[in-house]
Protein backbone atom coordinates (compact mmCIF):
# COMPACT_ATOMS: atom_id res chain seq x y z
CA UNK A 1 0.00 0.00 0.00
CA UNK A 2 3.27 2.39 0.02
CA UNK A 3 3.40 3.66 -3.34
CA UNK A 4 6.79 5.05 -3.74
CA UNK A 5 7.73 8.15 -6.19
CA UNK A 6 10.29 10.97 -6.27
CA UNK A 7 8.88 13.21 -3.38
CA UNK A 8 9.71 16.09 -1.88
CA UNK A 9 10.45 15.93 1.60
CA UNK A 10 10.69 19.22 2.70
CA UNK A 11 7.42 20.03 1.18
CA UNK A 12 6.20 16.70 3.04
CA UNK A 13 7.56 18.47 6.34
CA UNK A 14 6.09 21.62 6.19
CA UNK A 15 2.70 20.35 5.31
CA UNK A 16 2.70 18.28 8.15
CA UNK A 17 3.90 21.14 10.62
CA UNK A 18 1.09 23.53 8.98
CA UNK A 19 -1.24 21.09 10.19
CA UNK A 20 0.21 21.02 13.85
CA UNK A 21 1.44 24.49 13.78
CA UNK A 22 -2.39 25.45 15.59
CA UNK A 23 -1.65 22.56 18.23
CA UNK A 24 1.58 23.79 18.95
CA UNK A 25 0.67 27.64 19.17
CA UNK A 26 -1.86 26.66 22.12
CA UNK A 27 0.40 24.77 24.42
CA UNK A 28 3.20 27.80 23.30
CA UNK A 29 5.89 25.08 21.65
CA UNK A 30 8.02 26.33 19.78
CA UNK A 31 7.94 24.41 15.94
CA UNK A 32 11.55 24.49 14.51
CA UNK A 33 12.09 23.86 10.97
CA UNK A 34 15.85 23.12 9.15
CA UNK A 35 14.87 21.61 6.25
CA UNK A 36 17.36 21.17 3.42
CA UNK A 37 15.97 20.69 0.02
CA UNK A 38 15.57 16.41 -0.33
CA UNK A 39 14.08 14.46 -2.49
CA UNK A 40 13.19 11.07 -0.85
CA UNK A 41 11.45 8.04 -2.62
CA UNK A 42 8.47 7.41 -1.15
CA UNK A 43 4.35 7.87 -0.88
CA UNK A 44 4.05 11.55 -0.44
CA UNK A 45 0.22 10.67 1.87
CA UNK A 46 2.21 7.83 4.36
CA UNK A 47 5.24 10.29 4.90
CA UNK A 48 2.36 13.26 5.96
CA UNK A 49 1.25 10.38 8.15
CA UNK A 50 4.89 9.17 9.21
CA UNK A 51 5.41 12.96 10.25
CA UNK A 52 2.19 13.40 11.97
CA UNK A 53 2.63 10.90 14.64
CA UNK A 54 5.67 11.98 15.08
CA UNK A 55 4.70 15.64 15.75
CA UNK A 56 2.11 14.61 17.70
CA UNK A 57 3.93 12.60 20.08
CA UNK A 58 6.16 15.76 20.76
CA UNK A 59 3.43 17.78 21.20
CA UNK A 60 1.86 15.41 23.68
CA UNK A 61 4.56 14.59 25.27
CA UNK A 62 6.37 17.93 25.65
CA UNK A 63 5.79 20.88 28.31
CA UNK A 64 4.97 24.43 27.22
CA UNK A 65 7.48 26.72 25.94
CA UNK A 66 9.80 23.99 24.97
CA UNK A 67 10.93 23.86 21.25
CA UNK A 68 10.41 21.35 18.74
CA UNK A 69 12.74 21.14 16.22
CA UNK A 70 12.82 19.26 12.98
CA UNK A 71 16.10 18.15 10.69
CA UNK A 72 16.03 17.75 7.35
CA UNK A 73 19.24 16.52 5.25
CA UNK A 74 21.54 14.00 3.73
CA UNK A 75 24.21 11.99 4.92
CA UNK A 76 26.15 8.95 2.69
CA UNK A 77 23.15 8.65 0.45
CA UNK A 78 20.02 8.62 2.58
CA UNK A 79 17.84 11.06 4.07
CA UNK A 80 17.51 11.99 7.22
CA UNK A 81 15.11 13.50 9.11
CA UNK A 82 15.18 14.42 13.01
CA UNK A 83 11.90 15.08 15.07
CA UNK A 84 13.65 16.20 18.15
CA UNK A 85 11.19 17.40 21.43
CA UNK A 86 12.28 18.74 25.15
CA UNK A 87 9.67 16.52 26.59
CA UNK A 88 9.55 13.95 29.67
CA UNK A 89 11.76 11.45 27.50
CA UNK A 90 11.60 7.72 27.72
CA UNK A 91 12.98 5.56 30.62
CA UNK A 92 16.29 3.88 28.70
CA UNK A 93 14.66 0.23 29.73
CA UNK A 94 11.55 0.88 27.59
CA UNK A 95 12.60 2.68 24.74
CA UNK A 96 12.95 -1.24 23.52
CA UNK A 97 9.11 -1.80 23.51
CA UNK A 98 8.16 1.72 22.28
CA UNK A 99 7.26 0.91 18.53
CA UNK A 100 5.68 -2.17 20.05
CA UNK A 101 1.32 -2.07 19.30
CA UNK A 102 -0.80 -0.71 22.40
CA UNK A 103 2.38 -0.05 24.16
CA UNK A 104 2.54 2.97 26.37
CA UNK A 105 4.75 4.45 29.07
CA UNK A 106 3.27 4.39 32.29
CA UNK A 107 -0.87 4.12 31.40
CA UNK A 108 -1.67 6.13 34.36
CA UNK A 109 0.29 9.17 33.04
CA UNK A 110 -0.51 8.89 29.49
CA UNK A 111 -4.66 8.09 30.52
CA UNK A 112 -5.35 11.92 29.79
CA UNK A 113 -4.07 11.75 26.58
CA UNK A 114 -6.57 9.71 24.87
CA UNK A 115 -4.23 7.48 22.91
CA UNK A 116 -4.30 4.44 21.34
CA UNK A 117 -0.68 3.41 21.89
CA UNK A 118 -0.50 2.68 17.35
CA UNK A 119 0.91 5.83 16.38
CA UNK A 120 4.68 4.67 16.64
CA UNK A 121 4.06 1.10 15.55
CA UNK A 122 2.23 2.55 12.57
CA UNK A 123 5.26 4.96 11.78
CA UNK A 124 7.69 1.95 11.76
CA UNK A 125 5.61 -0.04 9.65
CA UNK A 126 5.34 2.57 7.42
CA UNK A 127 9.26 3.36 7.67
CA UNK A 128 9.77 -0.10 6.66
CA UNK A 129 7.91 -0.67 3.70
CA UNK A 130 9.68 2.62 2.70
CA UNK A 131 12.70 0.03 3.09
CA UNK A 132 13.81 2.87 5.58
CA UNK A 133 15.13 2.87 9.22
CA UNK A 134 13.93 4.71 12.52
CA UNK A 135 15.94 5.19 15.53
CA UNK A 136 14.96 6.93 18.65
CA UNK A 137 17.23 8.26 21.87
CA UNK A 138 15.89 9.73 24.60
CA UNK A 139 16.32 10.77 28.16
CA UNK A 140 14.14 11.40 30.96
CA UNK A 141 13.25 15.19 31.86
CA UNK A 142 15.26 15.92 28.32
CA UNK A 143 13.80 15.10 25.53
CA UNK A 144 13.45 12.38 22.89
CA UNK A 145 14.96 12.56 19.07
CA UNK A 146 13.84 10.47 16.45
CA UNK A 147 15.63 9.71 13.79
CA UNK A 148 14.16 8.37 10.18
CA UNK A 149 16.46 6.88 7.26
CA UNK A 150 15.06 6.96 4.31
CA UNK A 151 16.06 6.50 0.48
CA UNK A 152 16.74 9.10 -1.70
CA UNK A 153 14.73 9.50 -5.12
CA UNK A 154 17.95 9.31 -6.96
P1 LIG B 1 -1.49 7.18 19.65
O1 LIG B 1 -1.94 5.84 19.12
O2 LIG B 1 -2.57 8.18 19.74
O3 LIG B 1 -0.27 7.68 18.93
P2 LIG B 1 0.34 7.05 21.84
O4 LIG B 1 0.93 8.40 21.50
O5 LIG B 1 0.24 6.70 23.29
O6 LIG B 1 -1.08 6.90 21.19
P3 LIG B 1 2.56 5.94 20.35
O7 LIG B 1 2.60 7.14 19.48
O8 LIG B 1 2.73 4.61 19.72
O9 LIG B 1 1.18 5.88 21.14
O10 LIG B 1 3.64 6.09 21.48
C1 LIG B 1 3.79 5.03 22.43
C2 LIG B 1 4.24 5.59 23.77
O11 LIG B 1 5.59 6.06 23.64
C3 LIG B 1 3.46 6.78 24.27
O12 LIG B 1 2.31 6.39 24.99
C4 LIG B 1 4.46 7.48 25.17
O13 LIG B 1 4.47 6.86 26.44
C5 LIG B 1 5.78 7.18 24.47
N1 LIG B 1 6.23 8.29 23.60
C6 LIG B 1 6.06 8.40 22.26
N2 LIG B 1 6.61 9.52 21.77
C7 LIG B 1 7.16 10.15 22.84
C8 LIG B 1 7.89 11.37 22.99
N3 LIG B 1 8.18 12.17 21.95
N4 LIG B 1 8.31 11.70 24.25
C9 LIG B 1 8.06 10.88 25.30
N5 LIG B 1 7.37 9.72 25.22
C10 LIG B 1 6.93 9.36 24.00
MG1 LIG C 1 1.28 8.85 19.44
Amino acid sequence: QVKAQPTDMSAVIERAAGMIQPRMEDKAILLNLQLEPVEVLGDPDRLIQVMMNLLANALTYSASETTVEVHLFKEQEEAVIRVKDQGIGVETSEIGRLFERFYRVDRARSRNSGGTGLGLSIVKHLVEAHHGKITVDSEVGVGTTFTIYLPLAS
